[in-house]
């Protein structure tokens, strides 16, 4: 059976500044089933301008968070294919650079390097993830 992708879709996963700890992380944001477009558009842009990103974990190698969230208000969490967690070396311009994006809706920091970031929010929320050193990024 063939993944259902889109150009855009392969763009982003084979990009020349993504990186990926996990395989699984790769196929999830080519299907389009699996991972959610504003995800896709979101880190198209952080990778576009430059920053490069190491994919730590999106949906397959993820826990369950359904429950996290609003119930049938917004369910934005990896199981449903709308956040994916990451690291990038550039991590203070990075963070504020995607609390500047329109269609990301929740920032956490994973790690005490992360938690020490001076961010700016905006209409973005910015929370204290675990100790694990990542960014978790959630879109809309
Ligand atoms: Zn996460």
């Amino acid at each position: 059976m063939s993944v259902r992708t889109s150009t855009t879709r392969l763009q982003v996963a084979n990009h020349r500044n993504i990186s990926y700890t996990n395989l699984t992380q790769k196929a999830d944001l080519l299907d389009v089933t699996v991972t959610n477009t504003n995800l896709i558009a979101a880190l198209k842009d952080v990778l576009d301008k430059g920053f490069v990103v190491q994919v730590t974990s999106v949906k397959t190698d993820h826990s369950d968070d359904s429950c996290l969230g609003i119930p049938g208000v917004y369910n934005h969490g990896h199981t449903h294919g709308y956040a994916l967690d990451c690291w990038c070396e550039d991590l203070q311009s990075f963070v504020q650079y995607l609390c500047d994006n329109p269609l990301v809706m929740k920032i956490g920091l994973g790690g005490a390097r992360a938690q020490a970031l001076q961010i700016t929010p905006g209409a973005t929320m910015v929370f204290s993830d675990n100790n694990e050193p990542h960014i978790h990024f959630q879109v809309k």
